[in-house]
């Protein structure tokens, strides 16, 4: 399995997961040409892409999905909360510069609305898929499981996506206000793990945003601070994890060298020695070969023994 984050953060994400046969890709935040210009870059043909999972209605994780799916004849997989948003349902909330903090801002969902009869014409239908938190979906080499996310959307949700044939397994935990047991315990035997470090909770209260949407950042349907998420990766650690990467980063309220130290040190007592690196907005993060991972995992712990 191979993980190539194309870029995280509130002003888009989109993760591509690789089996040796076959490619999906969560969530299309990114305008249509940006999302094949980032595709492209990590040699990810969007012909070859078999599937799009889109995790939830908000802006940064669908402002490229209707288009791209029409266009490279991806179906979606999404709740049918998901699919039944509307971008009347959602409000406005520009940070002063006319941009939009924390990804609040739901702008439209591009892969359910009714086409009028003229867009019918000259669109191509998307073929649509509903998941839910009961139902393990099969997508050829993928198993993937859907979690309930706190967050502020219909029904947003969290997933881990196994490969069948090798059994490696990602899990994708991010837009998450808090924590329950239940949450953690269903991303338990990753190998990889794409978790939310959204805000430094001191940088967010002295941050640029407006006091309702610092209140929303930090509500139990907003975000994970930086500590939440050191706490995540602490509960979920075991032997067989062997790479990290921190995700949707506040521009404003965060800052990678700071959510990097402080989810290594939550990882330091636990002689974790994966790989934990900052997913970024702007370009993609290296490519995670988990295959290769474990591999050298394995060496290293051979050598502990000799
Ligand atoms: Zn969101
Ligand atoms: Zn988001």
């Amino acid at each position: 399995m191979r993980v190539h984050v194309l870029g995280s953060g509130s002003d888009g994400n989109a993760i591509v997961i690789e089996s040796a046969h076959q490619r999906i890709l969560v969530d299309a935040g990114f305008g249509i040409r940006e999302l094949a210009r980032r595709l492209k870059s990590v040699d990810v043909a969007p012909e070859s892409v078999s599937a799009l999972i889109v995790t939830h209605e908000h802006a940064d994780h669908v402002r490229g999905a209707g288009a791209a799916a029409r266009r490279w004849n991806w179906p979606v997989y999404a709740t049918a909360g998901t699919q039944k948003a509307k971008g009347s349902e959602h409000r406005r909330m520009a940070d002063g510069r006319g941009r939009m903090p924390e990804s609040s801002v739901p702008i439209s969902v591009a892969i359910d609305r009714a086409p009028s009869a003229d867009a019918t014409r000259k669109k191509k239908r998307v073929v649509k898929h509903i998941v839910d938190t009961r139902t393990e979906v099969q997508i050829d080499d993928f198993s993937v499981r859907f979690i309930k996310a706190p967050h502020d959307a219909r029904e947003p949700v969290s997933l881990v996506a196994t490969v069948k044939s090798t059994g490696e397994r990602v899990g994708i935990a991010y837009d998450i206000g808090h924590l329950t047991e239940r949450f953690i315990q269903s991303f338990s035997d990753c190998d990889m793990l794409l978790l939310e470090s959204n805000h430094d909770t001191q940088l967010l209260r002295t941050g640029p945003y407006p006091w309702s949407v610092k209140q929303r950042i930090a509500s139990s349907h907003g975000h994970l601070s930086n500590r939440a998420s050191a706490q995540l990766a602490r509960e979920l650690h075991h032997p067989g994890l062997v790479a990290i990467a921190l995700a949707h980063l506040s521009e404003h309220c965060n800052d990678a060298g700071l959510a990097l130290d402080v989810v290594a040190r939550a990882l330091d007592r636990l002689s974790y020695r994966g790989r934990l690196q900052v997913a970024g907005q702007d370009r993609p993060l290296d490519p995670v070969d988990i295959d290769e991972l474990r591999r050298r995992a394995r060496h290293v712990e051979q050598l502990s023994l000799l």
